[in-house]
């Protein structure tokens, strides 16, 4: 035996045995504390799940060296079992903080609720997912009444002393105590008191109060906790702590947080972890300064550091817009050595993360801390242009670049802008700061509560407010766009914005907005709720009344080709990263398209192929919709034959235009799918109109209507079964697509058409209307001397068909999964109806996310899954296509993907997303 080998081996050997010989005696201790200090963490950056992810964090940046204070994470396994356990910690927890705790003042030679060198604690909540603003966080904890005098002896800082307790009582009281503002108050009660004893010292800032002052405020905050709650506030440190740590568990579950969590998606089992951690001070004074900042602009993606900051400030004071934080740039100045670091800071955290990152920093002293990092908040934008980048900086992977940007934010990419010249002769009111890019238009409402209740009607509105907070949150997702006058680019509204891909211009300080009168006012222009305003959050400004729109510069060079690719750097960074995708994916994108127009647009858009062809839209332009009409109405299969080869013309020329507009891609083209009476006119002036044109009594017009009325349209006549009660239809529908298919490839272009049958549910149903299409493409052949390369094939789209799917694929070429119906039918719900209990069916997490936006996995997706092996048992090369709106969704496209399906249909616009997605789901495989 080697050495080296032999070494290890009889090393091990011993631990070995003590380890089999410990164990009946000490069942295996469960760690529920893991601490972080001096260079060391128990914990690392991939334990987001157990410590949260500012906690997972905060021990990442203590192992790579930067200065962060030292603290302990409790797990997010402790809130589970304290959710669990009726609000009991699990019995070790005690033990562990406790030791937890030593190790903290052992590192910073201080004690908690100590006389001679008190220590002062954050305790910070941290879910795993960020979840911005949406919990507790305590600072300054172990204040008390002696400890505050020794704090200002030893600092000889006495206003930062009594400023640090009048913060920690504010806070303790809040949320551990609940002080909070009551119905029928507009204010938090606490800052009632802070404005009474400002005004009583004649001052308008906080900073400006003495340390008398901030005394009296001390004394009249704990008033208030005895007043509000009957219970003293607590002295002793350790019951101060327990108190934190108990209330940081309990935000989990308060309403903003609760609210959060179902609009991302994030499970309610998740639970936070909580951080407690040594504090340091922004507040000591004019060397001191606390502050926030992103490694790059997350408006735009630009490589510029960015953010803000405050002198002489702590905690949350950048965010809460009571003073105007100043540029980043001028720290440089201000404080040029904490500049320096922090920009060496920057550039660790990205080099280590691989990502921007969103950090919050303190300044104590002139030294510099770092309390936060995490990968920031962007808009759709930025996610392109700093993932592109990156790969350019050799940061990142193209494959990391792909699975790293989220595939919706590509809508906001092709979203519209407010078109130039319209925006120069619109009345331009006020500029604040471009938080969230994108045109945005419409009623201005002042409160969250009635941009709600707008946008439910169907209103377009915007959201105006001094400044936001969490309670506004239903507000912003209901709005188009959200104003705020106060407050800077790391503001509540600004940082929700962001996520969200909200159109936002935020600290517009120049507009001046009066809650109770509701109005907003500015440069002369006053604008009552529900007038007109329009904001453009990519250049940050405020126009009264509606500004026109126009596309997206993507959309420029691709459709409307009037902007030169050379000159838009939106687009060249699009087409990389497009060209990225098509290097990984497998699924096939094609489009729904019923034009040569959209046909030409969905391959600009990188389209291959028609997914969907509807043709019932072909019927109602100008005087097609007479012949259409005329059919519909004709007593015999004679008459009708007649009104339908007035059709054939019509509806062959369009076959021309699309399979032209194709180029040799393949068009899936569905026959006529809905109801009759969806042609005709209800009212009865224009029923006298058509049977003038006519030349038809009325009476028998009002007839047909009145037979054609299906008390349950959706599961009426329709689908094949027009086909299958008049033949004649699909005859002429065949015939069309064959002559033009015919006059086509004359051209020299292939035409590959995949004829659809919808809504079978019977083999036969499929089978009879293949004969007809069968021996009309033989026909069309014969006379125009030609082949064709088509398939038929059919929708599922009904329950049914997917259960006899292995007799169906007898006769089908392909499948295309209708996911519209098939969740319709599936889950018996209507889709239009829906709306009257689906939210509810949300709130109450019945369903995961609404079916008819994203594929309901379990249910149709289980459909969809025994569809997909019966057919291959039958036929196995079988094509499978999904053509339902849900092919540009995301979710449901990795579903496709997963599922094995060939292909993914979608309306022009969602092509870029589904192509992201689906080279996201290949390489998520
Ligand atoms: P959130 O998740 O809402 O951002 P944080 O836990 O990050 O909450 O804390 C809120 C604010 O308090 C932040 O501005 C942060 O920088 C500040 N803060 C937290 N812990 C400390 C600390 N140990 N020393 C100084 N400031 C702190
Ligand atoms: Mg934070
Ligand atoms: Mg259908």
């Amino acid at each position: 035996m080697p050495k080296t080998l032999k070494k290890k081996a009889a090393k091990k050997a011993p631990a070995q045995k003590r380890a089999v010989a410990k164990k009946p005696a000490t069942p295996k201790k469960i760690r529920y504390v893991y601490y972080f200090g001096d260079g060391k963490a128990d914990g690392n950056g991939s334990m987001k799940p157990l410590l949260g992810g500012k906690g997972a964090n905060l021990h990442e940046m203590t192992r790579i060296g930067l200065p962060v204070p030292p603290g302990f994470t409790i797990t997010t396994e402790v809130c589970t079992y304290f959710y669990d356990n009726k609000k009991h910690y699990p019995p070790e927890l005690e033990a562990q903080v406790a030791s937890a705790l030593a190790k903290i003042e052992k590192s910073v030679s201080k004690k908690l609720g100590d006389r001679a060198n008190p220590l002062l604690l954050s305790v910070r909540s941290g879910a795993r997912d960020s979840m911005p603003g949406m919990m507790d966080t305590i600072l300054n904890l172990g204040m008390n009444d002696e400890v505050v005098e020794i704090v200002a002896e030893k600092s000889g800082n006495p206003r930062f002393a009594w400023d640090s307790y009048r913060r920690f009582l504010q806070m303790y009281g809040d949320v551990v105590m609940g002080v909070q503002k009551r119905e029928g108050e507009d204010h938090e009660p606490f800052e009632t008191v802070i404005e009474e004893v400002k005004h009583a010292a004649h001052v308008q800032k906080d900073t400006e109060l003495s340390p008398d002052d901030l005394k009296t405020l001390v004394e009249r905050f704990k008033q208030l906790i005895k007043e509000r709650t009957g219970k003293t506030f607590p002295q002793d440190a350790r019951q101060q702590l327990w108190g934190a740590i108990g209330a940081v568990f309990g935000s989990w579950n308060n309403d903003r947080a609760i609210v959060y969590r179902r609009k991302y998606g994030i499970p309610h089992e998740w639970g936070t972890a909580v951080n407690v951690q040594t504090m340091v001070f922004g507040n000591m004074g004019e060397t001191s300064a606390t502050g926030v900042a992103f490694t790059r602009d997350p408006a735009t993606g630009e490589k510029v550091f960015y953010g803000e900051y405050l002198i002489n400030a702590q905690g949350e004071d950048v965010v809460a817009g009571v003073r105007t934080p100043h540029p980043i740039a001028h720290l440089a100045k201000e404080m040029p050595a904490a500049h320096k670091e922090l920009m060496k800071v920057r550039a660790i955290l990205e080099r280590h993360f691989k990502d921007m990152q969103d950090l919050e920093f303190t300044v104590e002293e002139t030294r510099l801390y770092i309390l936060q990092t995490r990968n920031g908040k962007r808009t759709g934008h930025a996610a392109v242009r700093i993932a592109v980048d990156m790969v350019g900086e050799k940061l990142i992977t193209r494959k990391d670049a792909v699975r790293r940007i989220p595939a919706d934010s590509l809508a906001h990419l092709l979203a519209p802008v407010f078109d130039r010249q319209s925006a120069k002769q619109a009345k331009k009111i006020g500029t604040g700061l471009a938080a969230g890019p994108g045109a945005a238009c419409g009623r201005v409402v002042f409160n969250a509560e009635e941009a709600v209740v707008r946008s439910e009607k169907g209103e377009k509105v915007v959201l105006a407010r001094i400044e936001t907070s969490p309670e506004d949150l239903r507000g912003m997702i209901a709005a188009e766009g959200i104003l705020t006058s106060r407050g800077g680019v790391s503001s509540h509204a600004a940082l929700v914005a962001r996520q969200m891909g909200k159109v936002c211009v935020c600290g517009a300080t120049g507009i001046q907005i009066d809650y109770q009168k509701r109005t907003l006012s500015a440069n002369g222009t006053t604008l009552s709720r529900g007038d007109y305003i329009s904001i453009d959050g990519t250049a940050g400004e405020v126009f009264a009344g509606e500004v026109a729109t126009a596309p997206s510069e993507i959309v420029q060079v691709l459709i409307d080709r009037s902007l030169d690719p050379k000159k838009s750097v939106t687009y060249q960074e699009y087409a990389k990263l497009m060209k990225w995708t098509d290097e990984f994916r497998r699924l096939g994108v094609r489009t729904n398209a019923d034009t040569p127009e959209q046909v030409a647009n969905a391959v600009a858009f990188g389209a291959e192929g028609i997914g969907l062809c509807r043709t019932e839209h072909m019927f109602f332009e100008g005087n097609r919709i007479d012949a259409m009409r005329e059919m519909i109405l004709a007593g015999t299969k004679d008459e009708r034959a007649r009104a339908l080869a007035k059709l054939l013309p019509y509806q062959r020329n369009d076959f021309i235009g699309i399979f032209t507009a194709l180029k040799g891609l393949p068009a899936t083209i569905r026959f006529l799918d809905p109801p009759l009476h969806e042609f005709l006119p209800n009212d009865h002036a224009q029923q006298n109109e058509l049977a003038n044109k006519l030349g038809v009594a009325v009476e028998q017009i009002a007839r047909r209507v009145h037979e054609l009325h299906e008390f349950n349209p959706m599961l009426g006549h329709r689908g094949c079964r027009l086909g299958i009660v008049y033949p004649e239809i699909s005859e002429m529908q065949a015939r069309a697509i064959f002559e033009a298919a015919a006059e086509v490839q004359v051209q020299g272009i292939k035409v590959r058409p995949e004829i659809m049958i919808p809504l079978v549910g019977f083999p036969r149903e499929l089978k009879l209307q293949i004969d007809i299409v069968r021996r009309v493409a033989g026909e069309v052949a014969k006379e125009k001397g030609t082949k064709f390369n088509y398939l038929v094939g059919t929708m599922i789209e009904i329950p049914r068909a997917a259960l006899v799917a292995d007799q169906i694929a007898r006769d089908a070429e392909f499948f295309s999964f209708g996911t519209n119906d098939l969740t319709q039918t599936t889950l018996g719900m209507s889709r239009d109806d829906s709306g009257s209990f689906l939210p509810a069916y949300a709130e109450l997490d019945i369903v995961e996310s609404n079916p008819f936006a994203s594929i309901d996995q379990k249910g149709v997706g289980r459909l969809m899954e025994i569809t997909r092996d019966f057919g291959r048992k039958t036929r196995p090369n079988i094509k499978l296509g999904i053509c339902g709106e849900h092919g540009g969704e995301p979710a449901s496209v990795k579903f496709c993907h997963r599922l094995g399906l060939d292909y993914v249909s979608c309306s022009p616009f969602r092509i870029p997303i589904a192509r992201l997605a689906a080279a996201q789901a290949a390489l998520e495989s």
